[in-house]
């Protein structure tokens, strides 16, 4: 990694805050991935602003990381800076009905607090295993739920430097997509309006998504979750499944044989592995039903 930005980098981070050569098979849920060649932990915003500043100034590559549940990282690894917003800047408060959560704060946990309070709105969130910026930038959702729905306001750290913060509209969410997408901006915290409802009700709810998760996906194993987006009238799943390529494999990828939207590290796969079953899997679907398949994960580095 360029010198002159680790000495930069160890003046503002803890030493066990930056890792180089750090494996991104540690940080992306489908457990595959190359060297990054410097991942940096960020714990505050100061920290973040003077890090991004410093790397638009160089010119060097960098990409914001939250938990690499929606991530496939190239076996060759990232050449450049690896921002990871994650448990160090992951705080969660309740304001009577409003839950505001740092970047880093996973999903789960946000949910899990609103249910305590006896809120209702986040449920849907509680099994999707990202952060909240995360979240937040893909427009997370499942069960009818989305961000969308009950986002209030996200406060970003834009390119040039400015803390803004962004109302519901400006956000511009669409499916599994927003205005911040691929564009530089960070995430640092997002309020979300809620409903009062009582904590029972709540949980009761989040219990009955979390059962219909174990009995419909292949969360044995490594995935990055559904890996296409849902074409316009059709199932990703269904079509993959009736275009016979159920439990269908290349190296350790597999196509899952519980839900077919998956593909899974079956056994010790490569990033390639993973790759190719992508793009074999949107070749036969095409070929079959002329249905063309967008991926949903983000592909990071090169295949
Ligand atoms: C088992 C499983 C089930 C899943 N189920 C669902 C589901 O039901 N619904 C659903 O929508 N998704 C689902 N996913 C996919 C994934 O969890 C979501 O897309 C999630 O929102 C990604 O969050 P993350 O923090 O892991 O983001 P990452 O994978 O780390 O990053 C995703 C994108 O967000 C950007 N990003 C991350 N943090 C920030 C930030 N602070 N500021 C700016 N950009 C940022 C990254 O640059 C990248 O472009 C599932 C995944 C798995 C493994």
């Amino acid at each position: 990694m360029n010198t002159s930005f680790l000495n930069f980098a160890r003046d503002i981070y803890a030493a066990e805050d930056i890792l180089e050569e750090e494996p991104m098979a540690r940080h992306t849920t489908f457990r595959v991935g190359g060297p990054a060649d410097c991942l940096l932990q960020v714990s505050d915003a100061g920290q973040l602003a003077a890090t991004t500043h410093y790397l638009n100034e160089t010119g060097l590559d960098y990409f914001v990381l939250g938990n690499g549940s929606n991530l496939l990282v190239s076996d060759k690894g990232y050449r450049g800076v690896i921002l990871q917003i994650g448990p160090k800047m992951s705080e969660v408060t309740v304001d009577g009905t409003l839950v505001r959560a740092q970047a880093g704060a996973s999903m789960a946990k946000t949910a899990r607090t609103a249910m305590e309070h006896g809120l209702t709105g986040l449920e849907f969130a509680s099994g999707i295993p990202g952060t909240i910026g995360g979240g937040v930038i893909m427009n997370a959702g499942a069960y009818g739920g989305e961000m969308k729905q009950v986002v209030e306001s996200v406060t970003v750290l834009a390119p040039d430097g400015n803390i803004m913060v962004l109302d519901n509209a400006s956000m511009e969410f669409g499916y599994r997509t927003s205005a911040l997408k691929n564009r530089h901006f960070v995430v640092l915290e997002a309020s979300f309006r809620l409903q009062e409802s009582d904590r029972s009700s709540v949980q009761a709810k989040m219990e009955e998504l979390a059962e219909q998760r174990r009995s419909k996906q292949p969360l044995e194993f490594p995935s990055a979750g559904s890996t296409f987006k849902r074409p316009e009238g059709y199932f990703a799943g269904k079509l993959i499944m009736d275009a016979g390529m159920r439990g269908y494999r290349i190296g350790g990828a597999q196509v899952s044989e519980k839900h077919c939207g998956f593909l899974i590290n079956a056994a010790n796969a490569s990033a390639q592995d993973i790759y190719d079953l992508i793009e074999t899997v949107k070749e036969r679907v095409y070929d079959v039903f002329e249905v063309k398949l967008e991926t949903e994960v983000i592909l990071l580095g090169e295949f």
